[in-house]
């Protein structure tokens, strides 16, 4: 973990502004992307969320289905999975 120099203070609501340079860099848009919030020992880790596969946790190839994330490694082994039953029925 590097640091980056940067020191800032909540503010009374608990609030901590990401400065512009990191969101830039890490390509959020303010009222869209979300962080996903880590602790480890006496540190919190911010990590750009990304939406996931829900069978798999693949964060590329995702499509949205039903308001779940699924990727197309899981589509086809839904599709496969289906025909194998078709078959055997
Ligand atoms: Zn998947």
């Amino acid at each position: 973990m590097n640091s980056t120099g940067i020191i800032r203070g909540l503010d009374n609501m608990g609030r901590v502004v990401i400065p512009k340079e990191i969101r830039k860099y890490l390509d959020m848009t303010e009222g869209v992307d979300e962080f996903e919030i880590f602790m480890q020992d006496d540190c919190i880790v911010l990590k750009k969320h990304k939406p996931t596969c829900v069978f798999c946790n693949a964060e590329s190839g995702c499509i949205e289905f039903e308001n779940q994330i699924v990727c197309r490694g899981c589509i086809e082994k839904l599709q496969n999975k289906i025909i194998e039953n078709e078959i055997s029925e």
